[in-house]
Parts: C-alpha cells; structure tokens; sequence
C-alpha cells in the first residue's frame, strides 16, 4: 500500500460521518444517494433521500412512476434536471436490465445523468470495483497534498487528477478508501479553513509547505451568471388562478409557474403591458402589488417580479395555461423561487 493510502486509512473512521446511505450495499440506494448529493449539502439532501426510498423502493417502482410525481417529491431540491434523468435511468434499468441495477462499471457508466464520478462511486460501493472517485473533495485534497496547479476545469486537468487518483486507491479496498477520500475533504481538508493542525498529511502537504492552500485547486474559468427577469402575472379571483408547466429546454422544464413576460435585453416596460392586456381582453383589472423575489442558480442569476391581479372573474385561460384552484396548488410542483413566495403570500392567495 502506498504512503497516501495508508495514512489516510488510518486516518478514517467510518462512523466520522453519519449518513443513511453508507449503511447500505444496494446499488439503487447509493445511486439515488449520489444523484440527490450531487450540488446539495447532505443536510439538506438526507430527507430528500429518506422520502424517495420510502416512496419508491425499488428502481421499478420509481421507473413505473409518472414524472410529475417524481419531479413533486424532487421540489424544492434544485437542479430539476437530476430527477428528469433519475426517472429516465430507472427506466433503462428496467428496459435494458430487466430491472437488476447494472453490475459492470462500463453500463453503469450508460445510465443517463451518470458520469465518471457517480459511475465510480456505485462500481465501488455496491460492487467493491476498483475505480477511484474524483469529486471537489478528492480534487481538492490532491491539488493540495502533491501541489498540482494544473486547472481542474481542463480535460488535461481531469486527466491529471484521474490518473492520480487511480494510482493511489487501494484496490484491495476500493469502497473505504473512495469513503475515506471524501470525508478526510470534508472534514479536515476543508475549502476555506481547512484543519491543517489535526492533519495526517501535514509533513508531505505541498500548498502547507509553499503557503498555497488558498490558490488550490486552480479553475481557469470564472463562473459568469446571466440576469434574467421573468415577470409573473398571478392573476387571482379569491378562489382560482392560472399556472403553466414549463416545456422548454430550460431552466426548471417540467416544473410549474404563473403566467410569464420575460424582460429581455432591450424590452421597454410598455411590452410588459401589452403582455398583460394579450391576457385581459377587454376585461378591467387592477394591479394590487408587485414582490421581487431573487435565486442564484449555477449559471444565472434570477430574479422574479410577481405582479398580483385581483378581478372578480378571471379572464379566458392564456394559452398554454391551465385554471386551478388555489387549494390545488400543493399538489404541483414549483420551483423555489415560486414556492417561496406562495408561502410568503398565502394570504393573497387564501
Ligand atoms: S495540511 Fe492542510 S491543506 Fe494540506 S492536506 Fe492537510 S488539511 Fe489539507
């Protein structure tokens, strides 16, 4: 066993960190576990996880689900596309496995919304295949113990740090090492303070040595965020209103909204009132108020206006819209911007 290997293993104890999944060695568990920890903290996941096994315990029953239950119990939990291709997976398990969840890290590899890192993640934990995990832990980690600067962003840089990552994982003991990895990033060599004092590795680390720890891991990229305003018309009667699902390639597809105008770049305000008054027809109608609500997605920055309408009869259903009751709202999903704002304002809405 190599020197890295062998003190980080000595290092790990398995009970440092408490979750549901590592209690298990059924692949659909893990896999669903790593879908939903994927850009979620494991606070905020655990429920998610807890709630999907119970509803659907197996790949068949989540396969056999409809979508819009899936992406309901997803709500709340961002990055919708995950459940999108969680429920496409489940279906290919079914349809090209005959529902055994794969067993051979090339097929696992197959499974839509699977890449290298959750691929290796089930091949050695459900498997005990020897394939290393290389997530931001294990990034950061290794940038830092052996001082590589090459950006992690790069395909030169994903090929470094793979090739490092291979070398030192224990293949006698693929599952506890790959654990090992991650829980030693998350809880010592952690992104801003990380515990250099309590560390194993303090007489190797190279970025302790050169006084680098902030500067590693290297991204060439800076992440740029795009504004955009979306205008929601929440049209209200006391007792009804309008929602469309969203269906194109976009953000939050699947999910539910109130009617939109999108500002665009060089749209006046005036385009927002003919966008209105495409809706009322003739029909009178007075504006009650107006509530900004922003969210910070990955790549852009949203921020929602939601313009309140309240008449004493709705017009004609927009196109693309549907008509619901306000006490159906809970049976759709939103995402959390919307969600945040029909808790905010129940009651306009009640
Ligand atoms: S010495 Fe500090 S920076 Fe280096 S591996 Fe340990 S915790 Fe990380």
């Amino acid at each position: 066993m190599n020197w890295f290997s062998r003190k980080l293993l000595e290092w790990y104890n398995p009970d440092s960190r408490n979750l549901p999944w590592k209690l298990t060695g059924d692949a659909y568990k893990i896999w669903l576990s790593e879908i939903i920890l994927q850009q979620t903290r494991v606070e905020q996941g655990t429920p998610y996880y807890l709630a999907f096994i119970h509803r659907y315990p197996t790949v068949r029953s989540l396969a056999e689900a409809p979508l819009d239950d899936v992406l309901k119990l997803w709500e709340g939990l961002g990055y919708y596309s995950r459940a999108r291709n969680l429920h496409a997976a489940a279906k290919q398990v079914l349809e090209q496995h005959g529902g055994q969840f794969p067993d051979k890290y090339e097929d696992i590899l197959q499974l839509k919304g699977v890449g290298a890192y959750t691929a290796a993640a089930i091949a050695s934990f459900a498997y005990h295949l020897p394939h290393a995990v290389v997530d931001g832990n294990v990034y950061r980690v290794l940038s830092r113990v052996f001082g590589i600067a090459t950006p992690i962003d790069t395909t030169v840089g994903k090929k470094i740090f793979e090739q490092k990552a291979a070398e030192l994982l224990d293949v006698s003991q693929p599952a506890i090492y790959n654990q090992a990895i991650m829980d030693f990033g998350a809880l010592v060599c952690k992104p801003q303070v990380p515990l250099c004092g309590q560390c194993p590795f303090s007489t190797e680390c190279k970025a302790l040595e050169k006084n680098e720890i902030q500067q590693l891991p290297v991204k060439s990229k800076k992440l740029i965020r795009t504004a955009r305003r979306l205008h929601y018309f929440v049209w209200s009667d006391g007792q009804s209103l309008f929602i469309r699902q969203r269906a194109d390639n976009d953000i939050w597809k699947g999910l539910f909204e109130f009617p939109l105008w999108e500002e665009l770049p060089g749209s006046k305000l005036s385009d927002r009132k003919k966008a209105l008054s495409a809706m009322s027809g003739d029909m009178k109608f007075r504006e009650t108020g107006s509530l900004t609500y922003k969210q910070a997605l990955t790549h852009q920055q949203i921020i929602a206006l939601f313009h309140e309408i309240s008449v004493e009869n709705l017009p004609a259903t927009p196109r693309g819209c549907i008509r619901i009751k306000q006490k159906q709202l809970s049976a759709y999903a939103f995402p959390k911007i919307i969600r945040q704002y029909l808790e905010d304002r129940l009651n306009f809405l009640s």
